[in-house]
């Protein structure tokens, strides 16, 4: 659906002819239905637990006071829904920090052999707690691009995570760096041998609190802003990302960066 802003303006005195200029509205209508959205979306999100921590307060402050044992339970519950909102707004703030950053392509030299196995080492306990060991399949020579070291250590957590959560059952992660076959930039791929996802949501899940299963993720810790900070943080770097997907025998989500003289700035998916 378009929506166009119409403006007449006479031409010459008394001639009776108009011009009308027909502005398009749509795109800005678009931005600001997704800016609400969003903003909508993130109040909720925060609500939820914000909604259960008051409840317990109230509990415990009335029927539960004397309980020790309720009253341990209920700590702890506020806990688990502090820490959850606190990730959110870890998330948020990354977001709007990404959005507030000049558009320049970023331009540390960056070894991502080295950086990708630092992040795998440090995700080992999230991997061992959903039974699965992480595999590097890194070529000896070194992969070099430049870029952000932090935003790029942000997507690799990001997604080799999801590989241990979601696709817990597998048993393993495989995480394979690859340069290009002609020559201009490298890949890294981030394998899984989970349950795999339903195609229908494959283009939708770099989208802002986009989740397949809400309760899922939430059981994961997840907010849903994961994947979109990868989108985000891909893009300043000219990079693509690529999700593959099939149902029973998992999902491979891989990073394509360009050689030095080529600048993509899209996000794609495929299936
Ligand atoms: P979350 O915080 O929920 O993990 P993300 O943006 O990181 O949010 O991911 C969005 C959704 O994509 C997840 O909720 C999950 O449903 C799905 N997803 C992401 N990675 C995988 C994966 N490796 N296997 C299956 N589903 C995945």
């Amino acid at each position: 659906e378009r929506a166009y802003r119409v403006h007449a303006a006479p031409i010459g005195e008394g001639t009776g002819l108009y011009i009308l200029l027909f502005r398009d509205q749509s795109e800005t209508r678009r931005i600001e239905k997704m800016r609400s959205d969003f903003i909508a979306n993130a109040s909720h999100e925060l609500r939820t637990p914000l909604a259960s921590v008051s409840g317990f307060i109230e509990t415990l402050r009335g029927p539960a006071r004397e309980d020790d044992r309720a009253r341990d339970h209920f700590l702890s519950i506020m806990h688990e829904q502090t820490s959850r909102m606190a990730r959110l707004i870890d998330d948020l703030l990354s977001l709007s920090r990404l959005e507030m950053k000049p558009f320049s392509k970023p331009s540390e030299q960056v070894e991502l052999n080295r950086l990708v196995s630092g992040v795998a080492d440090s995700l080992g306990h999230i991997a061992a707690d959903n039974g699965i060991e992480i595999k590097l399949d890194m070529p000896e020579d070194p992969l070099r691009i430049s870029g952000n070291r932090d935003e790029l250590v942000q997507v690799f957590q990001n997604l080799i995570e999801n590989a241990c959560k979601y696709g817990s059952g597998g048993g393993k992660v495989v995480v394979r760096g690859l340069p290009a076959s002609d020559g201009n930039g490298c890949s890294i791929s981030v394998r899984d041998f989970g349950p795999g996802i339903p195609q229908e949501h494959i283009p939708r899940l770099t989208e802002r609190f986009y989740r397949v299963d809400v309760e899922t993720s939430r059981a994961q810790k997840g907010t849903g802003l994961g994947l979109a900070i990868v989108k985000h943080i891909l893009s300043r770097h000219g990079a693509r990302l690529t999700i593959r997907s099939k149902l029973g025998e998992g999902s491979t989500f891989a990073v394509h960066f360009p050689g030095p003289s080529v600048v993509a700035t899209q996000v794609e998916q495929f299936h």
